[in-house]
């Protein structure tokens, strides 16, 4: 198959005009039989790279994916897209499944459920049928080493021996190398080739703020994103519902979802979400699983999440289209305390110091000074050079305080204490405190007794998990964690190193990354109405098909039809988002509408 047929498959059938970054090699290793191990951050259009070889190739791709919801979305825009598409799972009716078997070789795509290959007889049914090409999403699941293993998945074992003969493509936005190679041994998978995408996300706008008031924090993100889609995560369920109440009083247009929530108001919340009727759902983390809206413009945490994991799955809910979405999230030290009482409730003591350990990260990251994505990639063992230009940090002038004199202090006062102390400690003698415990030890003696009794507790806490971030002090494991010296204190205590921190106190309000950074989609005014017209047009069509409006078209190819203005079908196919099928459903009904406004 040469480039120009897949790039022109790539048109007709989804009506891209380009491919997005892996997803070319992809697709043509799959065309060429090979084993693949794709990871790619959510977002980079995973899809595509199967369903492509999957329409083109002769024979039919069995797909196995963990969620019903995700099956059925699928099957839906592929069916809209005039690709013949089936599910099996358990929500079938009777005798449907049984149809869809005997009538394989019509569809080039089957999703399954891993379950259904040990029921009796499928896999010798299968093997009777043409398949192209077997596909697991969401891969990760198969590996004891992620976060969501599946017994069920360990069933796929069997297939590269049932099926010598069938590739099979594993895709997951998972990114560690254990799980990594873990899929591909499970999988039994030949010589597979690995194509790992970046993890950035150049899209997306990353702001940590420190919270002085979460309401007027968020109404300010708010008020940047009027009518446009979002999610506001907030850590409880309490917090929920008293966001969710203000934002209502407020006028917004707004839902809320948690777990605390019938399932019929969960569902309903969620799919006035997904067909445009809210614009903004306020949420705990229960939410989000299997959203694959795409113009989702911004998430707002309004506590910190558990860890950088978390937080990076949580702010990949924006701005899958490509388009620009803004991810602010503010922390503060009562937030961590929260989160530690949380996590003192996990009975395993080794999970339980990890996970807090994961949360200091996070933590740390959120005081650092660096750039946002610079910290976030490196997390992911991703190496990132530059500066993002698209980060508070990088775009803010982030106020840097002289702090060598403070660590110096910090440091010392560690070092008087033997290493042998843990934080509150620590805080307390540099404070001047006359609990009865420092006094006890005599503490109150040491030459560096009370050398920060001008500084708030809040404030040294800050300094000294700056310093921990920038590996000048070190936190031990265990139930008593303490603060001990690291090598790199030495350059601090001995050679006078310059220390910097992140000023806590913000001088004035920080518009910089709002002005500066790609928050908010600019379309021209002058293709504005227009815009909004084709929104309506797509929702009224959505409506009619009880479908979500961006199976109709994203947003993007709306706003390049309110900019190009396409007078005829040719130019309108030109548009990126228009494919063939789409043309012919409803080309004639937008083409009308650029009329009325030519
Ligand atoms: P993932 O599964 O990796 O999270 P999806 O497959 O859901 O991502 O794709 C994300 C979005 O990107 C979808 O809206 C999809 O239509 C769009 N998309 C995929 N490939 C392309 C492409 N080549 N050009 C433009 N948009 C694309
Ligand atoms: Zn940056």
């Amino acid at each position: 198959m040469s480039m120009k047929t897949l790039a022109a498959s790539l048109k007709e059938y989804f009506g891209f005009n380009t491919f997005r970054p892996h997803q070319e090699d992809i697709v043509k290793s799959i065309m060429l039989g090979e084993d693949v191990v794709a990871i790619l951050p959510t977002g980079s259009g995973k899809s595509l790279c199967y369903q492509l070889p999957a329409v083109i190739n002769d024979g039919t791709a069995i797909v196995i994916s963990p969620l019903i919801s995700l099956m059925q979305d699928q099957v839906l825009q592929l069916t809209k897209m005039g690709i013949a598409a089936e599910c099996i799972n358990s929500m079938n009716k009777a005798g449907e499944s049984a149809m869809i078997m005997h009538e394989f070789d019509a569809f080039k795509l089957i999703y399954i459920a891993p379950e259904r290959l040990s029921t009796p007889g499928f896999v010798d049914e299968l093997k009777r049928k043409k398949i192209s090409l077997f596909v697991i999403d969401e891969a990760h699941c198969i590996s004891q080493w992620g976060h969501s293993f599946r017994p069920e998945y360990r069933q796929l074992t069997r297939l590269k021996d049932e099926f010598p003969d069938v590739p099979i493509a594993s895709f997951t936005a998972t990114a560690t190398n254990d799980v990594e190679k873990d899929i591909s041994s499970q999988l039994k998978l030949r010589a597979p080739i690995h194509i790992k995408g970046s993890f950035d996300r150049d899209n997306l706008l990353l702001k940590i703020h420190e919270k002085t008031d979460y309401k007027t924090q968020l109404n300010e993100c708010l008020s940047r994103h009027k009518g446009e889609s979002g999610i506001i995560y907030c850590s409880t369920r309490k917090k929920v519902d008293t966001v969710y109440e203000m934002l209502e009083k407020r006028g917004w247009n707004v839902d809320k979802y948690h777990a605390g929530l019938s399932d019929v108001s969960r569902q309903k919340a969620l799919e006035n979400f997904i067909h445009e009727e809210t614009d903004v759902i306020v949420a705990t983390v229960a939410f989000g699983m299997g959203i694959n809206k795409p113009n989702v413009r911004f998430v707002f945490h309004t506590d910190m999440p558990q860890n950088i994991e978390n937080y990076y799955q949580e702010i990949g809910r924006a701005g899958r289209d490509g388009l620009p979405a803004e991810c602010v999230m503010l922390f503060s030290l009562r937030d961590i305390i929260m989160q530690k009482k949380f996590l003192d409730d996990i009975p395993n003591p080794s999970i339980r110091i990890h996970q807090k350990r994961k949360s200091d990260q996070l933590l740390a990251m959120a005081n650092s000074i660096e750039c946002r994505r610079k910290d976030l990639l490196s997390y992911f063992g991703e190496v990132y050079e530059k500066r993002c230009e698209n980060c508070d940090n990088c775009l803010d002038d982030v106020e840097q305080m002289d702090g060598t004199i403070i660590a110096q202090k910090i440091l010392s006062c560690v070092y008087r204490l033997h290493q042998s102390f843990g934080m509150t400690y620590v805080m307390d003698v540099l404070k001047g405190s006359q609990n009865k415990a420092v006094l006890q030890r005599r503490h109150d003696q040491l030459s560096t007794y009370a050398l920060l009794k001008d500084c708030s507790k809040h404030e040294i806490r800050h300094y000294m998990l700056s310093l921990i971030n920038q590996g000048y002090l070190f936190v031990t494991d265990g139930e008593y964690p303490i603060l001990n010296l690291t090598e790199k204190s030495k350059e601090i205590l001995y050679e006078k190193k310059e220390v910097f921190f992140r000023n806590q106190i913000v001088k004035g309000k920080n518009e910089g990354s709002v002005k500066k950074g790609r928050s908010v989609i600019h379309i021209d005014e002058s293709d504005q109405p227009l815009y909004m017209k084709l929104k309506e047009l797509r929702k009224n069509i959505a409506d009619k098909q009880n479908v979500p409006p961006y199976f109709i078209f994203n947003d993007k190819t709306l706003m390049e039809i309110a900019h190009v203005k396409p007078s005829n079908d040719d130019a309108l196919l030109l548009i990126n988002g228009v494919g063939e099928q789409k043309l012919r459903k409803y080309g004639e009904l937008f083409l009308l509408i650029v009329r009325q406004f030519g």
